[in-house]
């Protein structure tokens, strides 16, 4: 469609036939004449032929617009004037919006090129993100091979079957297989995490006393906690069957259990409390929320409020200095929460920072599983 500025004007295009009948009036009313008005090419647009009645040639910027036919020279002069200025508005009227239009379309092509652009890199973050999940699957499997089989061997040379052995070199091997399990356990994380990453974990489905699982995992710190004078206080409410998979409830009490050891003083607290409550920190009162909570609080260092939001991304540490003092991976809580969110519940932190942590996980007490959850 031709623009404005573009070739002669057509009149009949440009002003409307209401606006030419008013023009029509407006010239009847102040000289008492009428007038006809014809486009360019001779095609009769507004008023009533009159035959023989002197016409006018009327031009915009040198090209010829319209043609008057009046008997009236008045209404020739006033008719010629009113149409100048009501081709000149509608001129400004129509250059407007097709400025506007050009604008929306420039627009529209910068947006729809952005959002190409960005296509393109979610791509490729997204390829990326699969190639560092099955780089770290691989590696993980491969040195977890070799590492089985350093501690088997380490273990039968501690039992005595390749010959008898010196108390100090007894000693060597407990350091060896101590240090090779930690590494078996960093190495196990690792590969769960690239399993986690590509999918919601399958789970086990059995009735299980949470209290039950809570007091043995505390059992296994209460030396470690000791050492350090550090009071482990156990108390649990209520009915605390979840329906779930022991071995990775297991994991999440674990890791909850060992950070709020790990990052309290010497001489602190952390509680651990098994309780009924709500499923998520926002209360529902319409019974959905019915939950079992696991709370676990410590005295410890606590966080600030811009790790918060990290702590539960893969790999990310507070402290991630070489001079670190706390060890670990930085896949306890990225392991905790998509193990919670996978039995349908939530984890969350309270914390202040030199004053201690308050993380609370809960399982469903109606469980929110289908029946493709395995046996
Ligand atoms: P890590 O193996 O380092 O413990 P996690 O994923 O379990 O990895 O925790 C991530 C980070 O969150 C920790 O390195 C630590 O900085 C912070 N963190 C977790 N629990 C606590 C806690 N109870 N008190 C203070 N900081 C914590």
């Amino acid at each position: 469609m031709p623009g404005p500025l573009d070739g002669p004007i057509e009149l009949a295009r440009l002003v409307p036939a209401g606006e030419l009948e008013e023009l029509l009036d407006a010239v009847r009313r102040a000289v008492g004449a009428e007038l006809a008005i014809y486009d360019r090419r001779g095609a009769l647009l507004a008023g009533s032929e009159a035959a023989g009645a002197p016409c006018r040639d009327v031009e915009h910027d040198g090209e010829p617009l319209a043609k008057l036919a009046s008997t009236s020279p008045a209404a020739l002069d006033l008719g010629e004037r009113m149409l100048g200025l009501l081709v000149h508005h509608a001129n400004a009227r129509e250059l407007a919006a097709t400025t506007h239009e050009a604008a929306m379309r420039l627009t529209f092509a910068e947006l729809t090129e952005q959002n190409l652009r960005l296509q393109r890199a979610v791509a490729r973050l997204e390829e990326l993100d699969r190639l560092k999940s099955n780089f770290l699957a691989t590696m993980s499997h491969e040195l977890r091979t070799p590492l089985t089989s350093v501690i088997g061997y380490a273990e039968m040379l501690a039992e005595g079957l390749a010959g008898p052995i010196a108390p100090e070199q007894r000693d060597y091997l407990a350091t060896i297989l101590n240090k090779a399990d930690q590494l078996l356990g960093m190495i196990t994380s690792v590969l769960d995490v690239a399993s986690v990453e590509s999918g919601v974990p399958p789970l086990e489905r059995a009735s299980l006393s949470l209290t039950d699982i809570v007091a043995s995992e505390v059992a296994m710190f209460t030396a470690t906690a000791r050492k350090r004078e550090i009071a482990i206080q156990l108390e649990t409410r209520g009915d605390t069957i979840v329906v779930g998979d022991r071995k990775k409830i297991r994991q999440i009490v674990s890791s909850l259990l060992s950070n709020a050891v790990k990052f309290t003083p010497d001489r602190g607290k952390v509680g651990v409390c098994v309780r009924p409550g709500p499923l998520s920190p926002v209360i529902h009162d319409n019974g959905d929320g019915r939950a079992i909570q696991l709370v676990v609080s410590d005295s410890g260092i606590g966080i600030s409020r811009d790790a918060v939001a990290k702590i539960f991304e893969p790999f990310f540490q507070v402290d991630s200095s070489s001079t670190r003092a706390f060890g670990g991976t930085g896949l306890g809580l990225t392991l905790a929460k998509a193990y919670v969110e996978a039995h349908g519940g939530r984890i969350w932190v309270d914390t202040t920072p030199g004053q201690g942590s308050t993380f609370v996980a809960t399982f469903p007490a109606r469980p929110a599983f289908d029946d493709q959850g395995g046996a």
